[in-house]
């Protein structure tokens, strides 16, 4: 630029003034306003000063639609909504179970109304939290008595700890697992106290090698559900009815970590089977352990069920206090649990179950309904199929398991060498959008698994605004 007069950006109070701004001020507060204005202006002044910007990119027209899209971006959530359309089912990453509608209507009430958390109301006493959800728990998986915390790695260390410390846990070799974010089986015995007693080997665990392992130092025997891996080919394995009986000779309790913990038989709807919690209480599990947001479809939580002196015992462990579940939790917990009690309607009401029992066919015709938009806005050197794919259920549910569903294939019609590139740039395109799209790159293309696609409204009203880089 050859002009000697030298740009200044306009003041702080006249920009304050401007009408520009003023409705940013009521939207997001003068404080908020004011400091996004300092900012842009400090970010802005060395450019000024050295020429480089022109009169209208510092008007105050511009910079006020600078600062309301600064305003904007930081009121925006960190905490987002998204498409899962990776074809696992109970994400982990992706927060795992959705909630039924009684859940949601019960987690509002518990958070905007005082509520009987730790009151008993039938005698005006303190009262228990683990009370408003035991009997519903019992009834369902017939165990004795029951203690609920935050998580099933709680539930793991809480009950370890409580009945294993300063003692030995006798455990298979095949089941000393890592479960993803670095929970691992050896890790949580040792910081709950328990010295690890292996035995077996990784295929082969027989009776005999429990029973060897018991001595005056045993504190309990464990079973983990080994969830993420299968063992197959030249395997052993002692089951649990037998394990139970052995341990209860020596007078040691069994327990059993079932992870996912499905309360009914899937198979009933078609699914894999999972050994359930009743089952593994009838062979003569102690306690058994399980999550409340894998296939029981809840909120996050930690199930502790099974023999009421050893639920005492764990209640009592200071640490329990420290592991507790919210108000919140209690109540979507319950209002899910109850759905169980019409095993009939489910299918229909929890939406983890419905969704992993969405029959194929249903999935395909939702594909080839959406493929032409999809074609559409990629264009030119995409081919856009609706396809068979195999999806799974996710955390640590039937790992080898899939389960035949039906995607788009966003296939790049390119050179090898620009393939994966492609791939990247729409990934990152799809994750760009108001509610980022996550699908996943398999076989040179990018598959996104249409089971979990309920909103299709939203989900076909964004795409025009899909920016694709090349
Ligand atoms: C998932 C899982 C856990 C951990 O449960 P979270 O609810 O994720 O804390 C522990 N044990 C097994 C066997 C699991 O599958």
């Amino acid at each position: 630029m050859s002009s000697s007069v030298a740009l200044r950006l306009p003041s702080i109070d006249g920009l304050l003034r401007h009408p520009a701004c003023v409705p940013l001020a009521e939207r997001y507060g003068r404080e908020s306003l004011l400091a996004s204005l300092r900012q842009l202006l400090d970010e802005l002044r060395s450019s000024v000063l050295n020429g480089q910007l022109s009169a209208v990119e510092i008007s105050p027209d511009v910079l006020a639609g600078r600062v309301g899209e600064r305003l904007a971006q930081q009121q925006r959530s960190n905490v987002r909504r998204v498409f899962n359309l990776t074809g696992t089912v109970l994400h982990t990453n992706l927060g795992r179970a959705l909630l039924p509608d009684e859940a949601i209507d019960a987690v509002q009430m518990a958070a905007r109304y005082p509520l009987n958390l730790e009151f008993d109301l039938a005698t005006g006493k303190r009262g228990d939290r683990d009370d408003l959800i035991e009997g519903l728990i019992r009834e369902l998986t017939g165990a004795e008595a029951v203690t609920v915390v935050n998580n099933n790695a709680a539930a793991v260390l809480l009950t370890l700890n409580s009945l294993g410390a300063r003692k030995e846990g006798i455990i298979s070799r095949g089941e000393l697992i890592e479960i993803g974010g670095a929970f691992r089986i050896p890790d949580i015995m040792a910081r709950a106290g328990v010295r690890l007693h292996e035995v077996g080997t990784t295929n082969r665990t027989h009776a005999r090698d429990y029973e060897a392992a018991i001595s005056p130092r045993s504190g309990l025997i464990m079973r983990v559900h080994a969830s993420n891996y299968s063992i197959e080919g030249f395997t052993a394995r002692v089951p649990t009815a037998e394990l139970a009986e052995l341990a209860h000779r020596h007078g040691l309790p069994l327990l059993e970590d079932l992870g996912s913990g499905s309360l009914l038989d899937l198979t009933r709807w078609g699914l894999p089977a999972e050994p359930t919690v009743r089952q593994a209480l009838l062979d003569g599990a102690d306690i058994v352990t399980f999550s409340g947001d894998k296939l029981l479809g809840g909120p996050q939580a930690g199930l502790i069920v099974g023999r009421k002196d050893l639920i005492a015992k764990i209640k009592k462990n200071p640490l329990k206090r420290a592991l507790r579940v919210d108000k919140l939790t209690l109540a979507a917990l319950e209002a899910v649990l109850g759905l169980y009690r019409d095993p009939d309607r489910l299918a229909e009401r929890l939406p983890s179950l419905r969704l992993l029992t969405r029959p194929q066919a249903d999935i395909l015709a939702q594909a080839s309904r959406l493929q032409p938009a999809m074609a559409e806005v990629l264009g030119e050197p995409w081919q856009v199929s609706a396809v068979q794919a195999l999806g799974m259920i996710g955390s640590g549910s039937q790992p080898v398991a899939r389960l035949p569903s039906a995607a788009l294939c966003l296939r790049p019609q390119v050179s090898k060498r620009l393939r994966g590139r492609c791939l990247l740039n729409l990934e990152a395109a799809l994750r760009n959008l108001p509610i980022p799209v996550l699908g996943r790159i398999d076989d040179d293309a990018l598959w996104l698994d249409l089971r979990q696609l309920d909103d299709e409204p939203a989900w076909l009203a964004q795409l025009p605004q899909l920016q694709v880089e090349s």
